[in-house]
């Protein structure tokens, strides 16, 4: 793959290489090695302090290659802990990746509960995207262009850094930012190999999990790679009808052409295909959409996480009730479907992919204009959170409402107390 290079700068993104590539790079090969540790385990961010490795070399690597793909520009951190960056990329285009932290509980046999800080990533493989749906903020200005391997790695690698998250704290991978990572598969598929490497960061497959609008073909070229990644799928409506009026994608592989790819998708045993669905005021939150669903996901070792619609400027769309959202996660547990609310990561911090983007290059125009863009959207937010306040409060915040239930059952036989902020597995 052609890696973008900034006019005049010849280096190559260090990032963008598996071990062994780098290792056909280097003479003796073991160099590389020392290199993914001084990168991925030692947190090194120059060439002068890989220590181990003759000053030569060092002084070579650094004509050659560069370490830091990603400045961040911008952050924003939300109540509930979660972390949205905006990211410089070396060309000047921007994305964002947002770090969740949760607490996972794990009862041991005397029926003590333990908790342990966990960690997902939130990743963009595309800087905008050229699916077009309807409801989603990174899609108004179609696809700019793909990110590298080392683009994406550079991510987590950064997040993961700066939050100084102890390397041996396990974290799980999430291809939900922004873009479609099934039509940027070649890089989407080298990143997932490079943060496997044990050498490197060693996320399991297993731990990284890939969310697609639905591009069948590209879901079946993704299993036959079989990496061991697990699979969403945005499906966010039951008919081929809404469907398609909400995601043109819709229109080359419809829903039953989706669930064909889902089915010869090869997962691990233990795990289940997340389907992602988007729900949105009046348009697919009824009952009958939960039974309209069920029937979909016969036969399909499904697991389902509904999100609350997060209203931006110029949407057309509204952030539905929560007593639908609670109706339709009844009718599926009752039935023996695992499913969860998706936690609404902040509407202080503009939560779905896209927004902070936006706000700050707006924030950019108003500032000339002496208006402070950042405020009027996040008053707006509040505004709009207002006016679907949800009738429960349980864990104090207004979004957080269904985070913890305990007398809800979230699957046939387990019904953990606390559920899923995004799709992160839990293992
Ligand atoms: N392109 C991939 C992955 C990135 S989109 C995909 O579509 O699956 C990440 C997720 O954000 C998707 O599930 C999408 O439905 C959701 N999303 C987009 N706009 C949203 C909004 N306004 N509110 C809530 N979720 C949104
Ligand atoms: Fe692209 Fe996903 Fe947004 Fe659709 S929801 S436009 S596929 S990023």
């Amino acid at each position: 793959r052609k890696i973008p290079k900034t006019k005049g700068n010849h280096l190559k993104n260090l990032l963008d290489f598996t071990l062994k590539e780098l290792k056909e790079q280097l003479s003796p090969p073991f160099r590389a090695k020392q290199i993914f540790e001084w990168i991925y385990k030692k947190n090194a961010t120059g060439f002068d302090e890989m220590l181990n490795l003759p000053k030569d070399l060092r002084t070579n690597l650094a004509q050659e290659f560069y370490l830091d793909p990603l400045k961040c520009v911008k952050f924003e951190q939300s109540a509930d802990g979660s972390i949205k960056y905006l990211f410089e990329l070396k060309d000047g285009l921007r994305i964002e990746s947002v770090l969740l932290p949760m607490k996972e509980e794990q009862t041991n046999e005397q029926g003590k509960i333990s908790r342990h800080a966990r960690y997902t990533v939130c990743v963009s493989s595309q800087v905008g995207c050229k699916m077009g749906c309807a409801f989603c903020l990174t899609a108004k200005g179609g696809l700019v262009r793909n990110l590298t391997a080392g683009e994406i790695v550079g991510q987590i690698l950064w997040i993961k850094r700066e939050n100084k998250i102890p390397y041996e704290r396990r974290i799980n991978v999430v291809y939900m930012g922004m873009g479609e990572p099934l039509d940027n598969l070649a890089s989407v598929s080298k990143a997932v190999k490079i943060l496997t490497e044990n050498d490197g960061l060693a996320i399991s497959p297993r731990r990284q999990t890939v969310s697609t609008s639905g591009l069948g073909s590209q879901i079946k070229k993704l299993g036959k790679m079989d990496l061991g990644v697990l699979l969403a799928i945005s499906l966010h409506a039951v008919t081929d009808e809404l469907r398609s009026r909400l995601m043109p994608i819709n229109k080359a592989y419809n829903i039953e052409a989706v669930m064909d790819a889902v089915r010869g998708f090869p997962i691990d045993m233990r795990k289940r295909v997340m389907f992602e669905y988007l729900v949105i005021r009046g348009l697919n939150d009824s009952l009958a959409d939960a039974k309209k669903l069920m029937r979909l996901l016969h036969g399909i070792r499904a697991k389902v996480n509904l999100i609350y619609f997060n209203p931006h400027e110029g949407s057309e769309f509204g952030r539905p009730e929560p007593s639908n959202m609670v109706q339709f996660q009844d009718y599926l547990c009752a039935h023996g479907i695992t499913c969860t609310i998706r936690q609404s990561k902040g509407l202080d911090i503009s939560a779905a992919c896209g927004q902070l983007k936006q706000r700050n290059e707006k924030n950019k125009i108003s500032a000339q204009n002496g208006i402070d863009a950042d405020k009027i959207s996040s008053a707006k937010a509040r505004e709009r959170a207002g006016t679907n306040e949800p009738t429960i409060k349980i864990s104090g915040r207004k979004d957080q409402v269904l985070l913890t239930n305990p007398s809800r059952k979230t699957g046939p036989k387990s019904a953990p107390a606390t559920q899923n902020l995004t799709n992160a597995e839990k293992k």
